[in-house]
């Protein structure tokens, strides 16, 4: 017997003799009170009534184990469970972010969801016993409709991207998952597809293409862009026996723009730049920013030299105009590089490399202008590889060597001191010019080598001098401006010092302005530091670079070097003339010493020393020597 059964048997028992007693015992109750028969009937009437009315009650109270015992119980609660779990799933079918879509056995939709409607952009009632081919984007070719029913029908179920249709008419993906459900005999009875519209992330991927393909800050096509489109155009040009040119921009002085006033207007001057450059070329012409202030131009039919001469040039004048940056008006050349297809290159990479060479040309002869790529140029960019390989091979054979250029003060025509200016011993080119083999040097690196390799020669030979008897003044250095960039100049500097045991007053580091100007803070706490260390400092080349007189005071510098370039012109160039002054009074008004060089005449040492200018150097007082050929008696007579 069920527990279910015996409570509930247990329960009409124990009711039945409760209610046996209540009869008796109001019975007998009522007739002891009540001796008038009317009035008793009545009573017993109501006690009748009371019984039924609490029976009823009881009855209620206990019919659930009145159902359990009658098995109506469980399959209520059957019923009402199912209803619950209709209730849950009927939320998750409405509150789901993903459509559903549920269609019967021959594919006409009996259900739709809230998300379904929201995505599709139609009501309910009209979809409904339609079939899904309403939202065919017409994207996808018929094979793709026919696999995929392959599919459901080998593995019952699918899923995929696929585009639909709005009702709106605009096509989207969407992820698509359908499932077949069969019914308990196993017969197909509905399908069910549940999908998400996926055309957000479908923007942030052509988003994210898009950023690695553009630069970011002008949208311009950036080099990979750039590159592959430079390749079709050539496979084109190519077929159809065309010429093609590629223009390599960079800006003249950008750098300067961009310590001097910011790194935002900087961006914006860049941005305007490509604004400008954009509106200048049509259809057939490609602008790129390749990075920095280095701009790409691919004209897909230029024929001729000319044309593309007349591009550059074209292009140059459009960057005359000045722009205007946050209330700046802000001047802006460039130089331009050109090689031409198919002429001077067949592939895009070889363009680029040879507009790079023909850049180069340009901005070492004067900047603002445009130079076409050459063979020459090849040749010495070959040159300059094989230098960049043989310069280690001298490093390690001992063929560089330290030459020693006189310094004289020109009050007295005595020599003061020497500059150390370092050489190439080349086995078969004879001696080499450091203006060939530095540049090559500082963009392999190997000038940190060389730098501190000259060092030690010069420290060492000035102890040696100082030995003999030999009173100068100083040796001077030049400091490389890679190597001034570098914080550890301050502990090659001490090692040196250390090692040879030299006086720090008696070492002067050469630091040309342009290195100086390229990164001023970091300059000037290179130079504190070195100064920390005793020895003397001096700006080399001075009047070449872009120097802020605000900041030239800040710098502990003991000595600023003319450059030659002004120095050549003296006393008969007007232009040099006031140069030459203005660089004399500003040296004298912070303190500094002046000191020319390049002086290859008399008369020019005679106008400097009666522009009070302090030391001179030059062919006139004596060349570079090796140090045992170093003329220690002569005093020239100035004036
Ligand atoms: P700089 O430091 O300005 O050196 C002066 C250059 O002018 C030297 O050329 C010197 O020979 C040359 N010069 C001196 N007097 C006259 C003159 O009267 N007329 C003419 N036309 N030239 C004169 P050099 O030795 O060819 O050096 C060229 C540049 O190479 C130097 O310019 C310096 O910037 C760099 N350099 C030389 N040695 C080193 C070195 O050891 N390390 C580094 N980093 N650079 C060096
Ligand atoms: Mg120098
Ligand atoms: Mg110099």
């Amino acid at each position: 017997m069920s527990a279910t059964y015996r409570d509930a048997l247990r329960a009409a028992l124990l009711y039945l003799v409760l209610a046996a007693l209540w009869l008796q015992v109001s019975d007998h109750l009522l007739s002891r009170f009540f001796d008038d028969s009317r009035e008793l009937t009545h009573w017993q009437l109501i006690n009748g009534y009371l019984l039924a009315t609490i029976s009823a009650a009881l009855i209620f109270l206990a019919r659930a184990r009145l159902c359990g015992f009658l098995g109506i119980g469980a399959h209520l609660r059957e019923r009402h469970s199912d209803r619950e779990r209709l209730r849950q799933a009927a939320a998750v079918f409405d509150c789901t972010r993903e459509g559903v879509l549920v269609t019967d056995h021959r594919g006409l939709i009996v259900h739709v969801n809230r998300a379904f409607i929201e995505i599709t952009g139609y009501r309910r009632d009209e979809v409904i016993g339609q079939q899904p081919s309403l939202f065919k984007s017409g994207h996808h070719p018929p094979g793709f409709y026919q696999a995929m029913f392959a599919t459901l029908e080998a593995e019952g179920e699918w899923s995929g991207e696929i585009w639909n249709r709005r009702k709106t008419g605009e096509i989207y993906p969407q992820w698509q998952t359908i499932r077949v459900i069969h019914d308990d005999s196993g017969r197909l009875s509905h399908y069910v597809a549940v999908f998400s519209d996926i055309s957000a992330i479908k923007d942030s991927e052509s988003e994210l293409k898009h950023l690695a393909h553009h630069d970011p800050l002008t949208d311009l096509p950036n080099r990979l862009l750039f590159s592959d489109r430079a390749e079709q155009a050539l496979a084109s040009a190519q077929t159809h026996k065309r010429g093609c040119a590629l223009l390599m921009l960079d800006l003249d002085h950008f750098k300067m723009i961009n310590d001097s006033l910011g790194h935002n207007v900087g961006d914006r001057l860049l941005k305007a730049v490509a604004t400008r450059l954009q509106a200048l070329f049509g259809p057939g012409i490609t602008l790129a920013r390749l990075g920095g202030d280095e701009f790409a131009v691919l004209a897909e039919s230029c024929p001729q030299p000319a044309q593309a001469a007349a591009l550059a040039q074209r292009t140059l004048d459009a960057l005359k105009e000045p722009v205007l940056v946050d209330g700046n008006q802000l001047f802006i050349n460039a130089s331009i590089g050109i090689s031409l297809f198919p002429s001077d290159a067949l592939s895009a990479e070889q363009l680029l490399r040879n507009a790079d060479s023909a850049l180069f040309k340009a901005k070492s002869s004067g900047r603002n202008g445009y130079a076409l790529y050459t063979e020459e140029l090849t040749a010495h960019a070959q040159q300059r590889v094989e230098i960049a390989f043989e310069l280690r091979r001298a490093m390690e054979q001992e063929e560089l060597r330290v030459y020693y250029q006189p310094v004289h003060d020109l009050q007295s025509g005595r020599l003061v001191g020497v500059e150390a200016l370092v050489r190439w011993q080349h086995p078969q080119r004879g001696l080499v010019s450091p203006a060939e083999f530095i540049p090559i040097a500082e963009r392999t690196g190997l000038i940190a080598e060389i730098d501190a390799w000259v060092m030690q020669q010069a420290c060492r030979q000035m102890c040696q001098w100082q030995q003999s008897g030999v009173v100068l003044a100083f040796v001077a250095v030049n400091v490389s401006s890679r190597l001034f960039a570098r914080r550890e100049l301050y502990q090659q500097v001490a090692q040196v010092l250390h090692d040879t045991g030299l006086d720090p007053a008696y070492l002067e580091l050469e630091v040309t302005e342009s290195a100086v100007m390229d990164d001023p803070e970091v300059a000037l706490e290179q130079m504190y530091r070195l100064r920390e260390l005793g020895v003397r400092l001096a700006i080399d080349d001075f009047g070449t670079g872009y120097s802020s007189l605000l900041r030239l005071k800040r710098l502990p510098v003991q000595k600023l070097k003319i450059d030659q370039g002004f120095v050549a012109g003296l006393p008969w160039d007007e232009d040099d003339v006031a140069i030459v002054r203005v660089i004399i009074a500003l040296a004298r008004s912070m303190g500094m010493q002046v000191h020319a060089e390049g002086i290859e005449q008399a008369e020019q040492a005679t106008f400097l020393l009666a522009q009070e200018c302090d030391l001179g150097q030059g062919y006139w007082f004596g060349r570079p020597v090796s140090a045992d050929r170093l003329d220690w008696a002569k005093t020239p007579l100035i004036g």
